[in-house]
C-alpha cells in the first residue's frame, strides 16, 4: 500500500482499525525523501521521527485525527532543540530553547515531524529561491519554481515527502505555493492562530497556517492549531469548531463575488480562462456569482510592500550578532570595534532580498517620511480593508485567481524583484485586511494551457474574519464535485 498517498483522515481510519502503523507511514515518507532531490528539506528528523511512530505503535492508540501522522513544519516555526534558520545564514547555527504553540498543540495530539522545509530567507520571496540552502524545485516540472516563501513545504506535500505541513503567510507565502504544487493551502484569519514561536516577518501580517492534499485534512489542520494563546496577544478567543465534522458540501444559494479588478491586464490567459472555468463548477454547484468591486486593489501592492519592509526592518534589528545566530569573528591582530562587528554580521549574515527589504522599511520609517509613506500605507490599509467589508454585505465568499501566472523557471525572476513583488496583487489584501483565504487547485480537466506543460492553477476562496468554516465548505464542495 502507498500510504504516503493517502489524506490524513484515511490513513488515521486505517491506524484505529489496526491495519497499518503509523512506522509504515513514517518509513513510506522517508522513503520519498530520500529518492528526491527537490531540496525541501532543510533538517530531518529521522531518528526521532521513527522513535516517536514506534512507541506510538506499540500503545496501539491513536486518539486524535494527527496521532501517528508524519507532518512537515516550515523552518521559521521554533522547535526546542532543534535548528530553526529562517533559511538564512544568520540564523544557521540557531536552536531555538522553546516550542512554538502550534508545535506544542500538534505534539499534544500525537503528530510526528519529520522535519523542517525550505523557504525564502526570512519568508520574503515568491519562489523559495532565496533561501541560503539553495533552492527548492517544482515537482511536476523540476525547471519551474514551487512558488513561495513556504515552497520546501508545498513541494514536500505535492511530492508525497510528507503527509500534511505547516507553512507561513505573510503576503500569500501558503497560498502561492499551494497554487503552483497542485495542493491545498489555507491562510487562516489573523489572530485564530498564535504566532508565539514563529521568527516574525511583519507581525501584523503573518500567519500560520496548513498546506495538505485536500479540503478534509486542511480542515483538521486548522482545528488542531487554532485558538486563543496566552502568549500571543494577537491571537483572539474565538470558539475553535471541529472545521471536518462542520463540513457541508451543499453550497447552494451561497453568493460569490468575483472582484472586477482582479480579472484586468496581468492575468495570463491559462489563469483566465481556467478561473473562468472554476467559476462554471460553483454556479454548477448552486451557487449565485457576482461581479464586485474592491475599488482600492490597486494600491495594494504599494501598502503591502511599505508594511511588510518597515515592520520586518524593526523585526530583524535583533540579528546583530550579539544574542543569536551568526556573529563575525574579528580579523586578527586587529581590535574589532563594536558597530563594526554589528555591520559585518549584518553584511555576511543576510542575504541581497533581506537587505533589500531592511533599506527600504528603513526608508519608509525615517523621521521625515514617515507620514509620507508608513502612516499613508496605514491609512491605505484601512480602506482596502473598508473594501472587503462593503463587499461581504453583499456576498459570502469572494473567489479571485490565486497568482496571476502559473509557476515560473527558476532563475527567470530572480534579478527583477519588483516584477515579483507586482504578481503578489491577489494575495496581499486578505493579509492587509486579516481575512482568511484558501487556494484549492483547479482540477486538470479544467486547466487551460497555451503551452505543453502541465502545471497547476489555484483559484483562491476569500472569507469573513472568522468564517473559515465557510471557505472551507467551498472548497470542499469543489474539491467532491467530480470535475
Ligand atoms: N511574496 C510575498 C513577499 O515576498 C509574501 C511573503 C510571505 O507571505 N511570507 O513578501
Amino acid at each position: 500500500m502507498e500510504l504516503e498517498n493517502h489524506s490524513i483522515s484515511t490513513l488515521h481510519n486505517l491506524l484505529i482499525k489496526k491495519e497499518i502503523k503509523s512506522s509504515e507511514i513514517v518509513e513510506s515518507v522517508f522513503e520519498h525523501i530520500s529518492d528526491s532531490s527537490l531540496n525541501c528539506y532543510i533538517t530531518l528528523f529521522e531518528d526521532s521521527a521513527r522513535k516517536k511512530a514506534k512507541e506510538l505503535d506499540k500503545k496501539g492508540d491513536y486518539p486524535e485525527p494527527l496521532t501517528g501522522i508524519p507532518i512537515a513544519i516550515k523552518d521559521n516555526i521554533c522547535m526546542k532543540g532543534e535548528p530553526t534558520t529562517c533559511g538564512s545564514k544568520i540564523l544557521e547555527d540557531f536552536i531555538p530553547p522553546y516550542n512554538a504553540t502550534v508545535i506544542e498543540k500538534l505534539e499534544k495530539q500525537g503528530a510526528i515531524f519529520i522535519g523542517k522545509t525550505n523557504m525564502d530567507e526570512f519568508a520574503m520571496g515568491s519562489s523559495t529561491e532565496n533561501s541560503y540552502f539553495g533552492p527548492t524545485l517544482n515537482p511536476i516540472d523540476n525547471d519551474y519554481v514551487p512558488g513561495g516563501s513556504s515552497g520546501g513545504s508545498a513541494a514536500a506535500v505535492a511530492n508525497k515527502e510528507v503527509i500534511c505541513a505547516l507553512g507561513s503567510d505573510t503576503g500569500g507565502s501558503i497560498r502561492q505555493p499551494a497554487s503552483f504544487c497542485g495542493i491545498f493551502g489555507l491562510k487562516p484569519t489573523y489572530g485564530r492562530v498564535s504566532r508565539y514561536g514563529l521568527v516574525a516577518f511583519a507581525s501584523s501580517l503573518d500567519q500560520i497556517g496548513p498546506l495538505a492534499k485536500n479540503t478534509q485534512d486542511i480542515a483538521i489542520l486548522l482545528s488542531a492549531i487554532a485558538g486563543r494563546d496566552v502568549k500571543d496577544s494577537t491571537s483572539r478567543d474565538k470558539e475553535v469548531p471541529s472545521f471536518l465534522h462542520n463540513l457541508n458540501s451543499n453550497i447552494k444559494g451561497i453568493k460569490i463575488g468575483i472582484p472586477k479588478e482582479y480579472f484586468t491586464e496581468g492575468l495570463s490567459d491559462d489563469v483566465r480562462v481556467s478561473i473562468e472555468n472554476a467559476i462554471n463548477i460553483f454556479k454548477d454547484l448552486g451557487a449565485k456569482t457576482e461581479q464586485i468591486s474592491l475599488a482600492h486593489t490597486e494600491y495594494a501592492i504599494a501598502t503591502y510592500y511599505l508594511i511588510a519592509t518597515a515592520e520586518a526592518s524593526s523585526n530583524l534589528a535583533r540579528y546583530d550578532g550579539v544574542k543569536y545566530g551568526y556573529r563575525r569573528q574579528k580579523t586578527e591582530n586587529r581590535k574589532q570595534k563594536l558597530k563594526e562587528m554589528y555591520e559585518q554580521t549584518r553584511k555576511e549574515g543576510f542575504g541581497d532580498e533581506i537587505k533589500r527589504r531592511i533599506m527600504l522599511g528603513t526608508f519608509g520609517l525615517q523621521t521625515g517620511y514617515y507620514d509620507e509613506y508608513y502612516l499613508k500605507a496605514r491609512e491605505v490599509r484601512d480602506i482596502i480593508k473598508s473594501d472587503f467589508d462593503d463587499a461581504f454585505e453583499r456576498v459570502n465568499i469572494i473567489l479571485t485567481p490565486t497568482y496571476p501566472i502559473p509557476a515560473f523557471k527558476l532563475g527567470e525572476k530572480i534579478d527583477d524583484p519588483l516584477e515579483m513583488y507586482l504578481s503578489d496583487i491577489f494575495t496581499v489584501s486578505v493579509n492587509l485586511a486579516g481575512l482568511p483565504a484558501i487556494s484549492v487547485p483547479i482540477s486538470p480537466a479544467l486547466i487551460h494551457k497555451c503551452g505543453t506543460n502541465e502545471l497547476p492553477i489555484g483559484v483562491q476562496l476569500i472569507g469573513r474574519a472568522f468564517c473559515e468554516q465557510d471557505i472551507l465548505n467551498c472548497a470542499y464542495a469543489y474539491e467532491t464535485s467530480n470535475t
